[in-house]
């Protein structure tokens, strides 16, 4: 058994462990509340929830901290190492394809859909004692202490989420009745979870090309084609995109359908899951290819606008990638300093060598850049459901903001975590190589880092202009962090400045596209700078944040010279500060801040 770690804090995150003299081992994470101990977010929360959302809900984030460095952590690890099972037919040989998954999943499932109910929360009241639906700031803090430990599963419980939510805005009235109460229901025996089919062999990021047809048979869609990527394979209901015969080519001519696994009869509906994905992470929730042989789909919304319809779950999957992302880079933290601060090499302690806490930097800060760009992200949708226009410019350039840097940060970090450890990093019974394995579907799903920048650049900067609202709102924000000193908010206010000319200059010229992933890059770090140095402002706040902002604007919204010394003296005093255990005040930092 590993031994619990003692918690001390590293910046706003407190970790941290001894090893176990006798086989000099470092232990991790395992039986440590990773609400407890991640400083951060509970002093983020205090700050993105409502006060009385707060209290109300902060058990429940004690709770699921405690499983998540508990039981959930041990379930996923088992899991992992015991993927589903397809069976294409019966012992009787008809094609009743099922999928077999290990008990520690269907444990994990109790605890998502059953005890938790992420898959209802921001729908109904009724979910962790509420009144009303959950905040998206309290559902995506939720998804990120659960991703801590298990990611799999994440896929499956936020599209079915997702789906609800389509269902809910486009369906008929008639589809709802039919749908929602099941996949709606708390009773994990007979509840309905939803997926989302979309990607087909002759397109992925271009969605114009899939073949997949519907027809209208006696008065009923019948879909014909094969889907080539298909997470939860087995949902009880998918959304999936279809061309209906006649209708144009490309983006235009698609429309959007519920595909039900079972008939109002029971039977199973006319598809086939063909084969399972022997992939490279993700590996306790089944990824599959399923084969539509005349299924009956029922149409949702208007066929004409069905990839419109879908890039609205699109774009909450894409929140819900970043946090995810988010959340991984934090067990990276916490791992890291576990090990750091347990480690003896040469008689210290390996978090006493300047190169060590260089390396700790780097896992760390863009750790804490995703942690406040969620929040922040997942505040402006909460602002924009109550009707807010400019929470809604936010969240369009927020969303895919978030998707595009904090899942590229998450592979270099969970790497940097794994060599933190050291050669047992790289072996299969530590939580390492899960999380490198993990990390990289975050580049692919829901569209590539390609994509995620281009839709930034051409549609959010280009077409609606979001990133003046975000602008503006990021400049207010630096104009009321006035205990921060002037002199290092001009800094940022110039690289605010520098980096909006940047992104019209791109997004205005089509010769300079392949400047589109610099563009999505600078704009997020100029805004997880400004949004942690407004943080660390906050009274009581720990100012800690303010230097992880300093780090962002160093290296990597300034210019670096490769043949000077990268770490200056500032950087010595800062990593000092952020590696010691004395509380920090915005006074302590002011020679810091400049
Ligand atoms: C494990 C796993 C599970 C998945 N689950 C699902 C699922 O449940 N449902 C679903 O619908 N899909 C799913 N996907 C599919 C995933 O969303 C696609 O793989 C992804 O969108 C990329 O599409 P593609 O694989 O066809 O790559 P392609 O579109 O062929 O892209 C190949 C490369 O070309 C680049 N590229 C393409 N167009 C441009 C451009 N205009 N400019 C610059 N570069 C470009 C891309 O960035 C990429 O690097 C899953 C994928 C994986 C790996």
């Amino acid at each position: 058994m590993h031994a619990p770690p003692s918690h001390r804090s590293f910046g706003n995150t407190q970790a941290g462990g001894v090893a176990s003299g006798a086989d000099h081992i470092t232990p991790d994470c395992a039986g440590g509340n990773f609400y407890e101990i991640d400083r951060g977010l509970r002093d983020l929360l205090a700050l993105y929830l409502e006060p009385i959302d707060f209290r109300r809900l902060e058990p429940h984030f004690h709770r699921l901290g405690a499983l998540s460095g508990g039981r959930l952590d041990e379930l996923a690890r088992v899991a992992d190492k015991h993927p589903p099972v397809l069976n294409a037919r019966d012992r009787f040989g008809r094609d009743e394809d099922w999928i077999d998954y290990h008990s520690s999943y269907r444990e994990m499932e109790s605890i998502a859909f059953g005890d938790f109910q992420f898959h209802a929360m921001s729908h109904r009241a009724g979910t962790l004692g509420m009144d009303r639906p959950l905040p998206a700031v309290a559902k995506y803090a939720l998804q990120y202490l659960f991703v801590q430990a298990e990611f799999g599963l994440m896929c499956p419980i936020s599209v079915t989420d997702t789906s609800i939510h389509l269902i809910r805005k486009f369906a008929s009235a008639e589809l709802k009745d039919y749908l929602l109460p099941k996949m709606l229901s708390d009773d994990t025996a007979t509840q309905w979870k939803g997926t989302q089919f979309m990607t087909e062999r002759a397109g992925g990021s271009d969605v114009g090309a899939i073949e997949t047809t519907a027809r209208c048979e006696d008065g009923v869609w019948r879909l014909y084609g094969d889907k080539w990527f298909c997470s939860h394979a087995d949902a009880d209901v998918a959304l999936l995109l279809a061309r209906p015969e006649g209708a144009p080519t490309g983006t235009r001519g698609l429309a959007l359908f519920a595909l039900p696994r079972r008939m109002k009869d029971g039977r199973r509906n006319a598809y086939r899951i063909v084969r399972l994905k022997d992939k490279l992470g993700t590996r306790s929730m089944a990824s599959g290819e399923i084969l539509l042989e005349g299924a009956v789909g029922y149409l949702v919304g208007d066929p004409g606008r069905g990839l419109k319809q879908m890039m609205e779950q699109v774009n909450l999957s894409r929140l819900s990638h970043g946090v995810r992302a988010a959340a991984m880079m934090r067990r990276c933290v916490n791992e890291a300093m576990v090990c750091a601060r347990g480690r003896i090499a040469f008689g210290k302690t390996i978090v006493e060598f300047p190169l060590l806490r260089r390396q700790l930097l780097k896992i760390a800060v863009p750790s804490e850049q995703s942690l406040s760009m969620f929040l922040f992200t997942a505040s402006a949708m909460d602002r924009a459901n109550a009707g807010s226009k400019e929470a809604e410019g936010l969240l369009r350039i927020l969303t895919p903001l978030l998707k595009f840097r904090a899942c590229r940060d998450n592979v270099p970090v969970a790497t940097g975590a794994m060599e933190v450890r050291g050669g047992n990093g790289y072996i299969e019974e530590w939580v390492h190589a899960r999380l490198i394995r993990d990390a990289h579907i975050g580049v692919l799903w829901e569209g590539t880092s390609n994509i995620n920048a281009l839709d930034i650049v051409n549609r959010a900067i280009g077409k609606s202009g979001a990133h003046r609202t975000l602008g503006e709102a990021l400049a207010k924000l630096l104009d009321e962090a006035t205990p921060i000193p002037s002199t290092f908010r001009a800094r940022l206010r110039l690289a605010l400045k520098r980096t909006l000319a940047f992104a019209e200059r791109v997004a205005a010229t089509p010769a300079l596209e392949a400047s589109a992933r610099q563009v999505a890059s600078s704009l997020y770090h100029v805004a997880s700078a400004i949004l942690m140095t407004r943080e660390a402002a906050q009274p009581g706040a720990d100012a800690r944040r303010a230097l992880y902002a300093r780090f962002v604007l160093e290296y990597r919204l300034g210019a670096q010279d490769p043949l000077e010394p990268a770490a200056g003296d500032w950087e010595r005093q800062a990593a000092e500060i952020l590696f010691s255990e004395r509380p920090v005040a915005i006074g302590d930092l002011a020679e810091l801040l400049v």
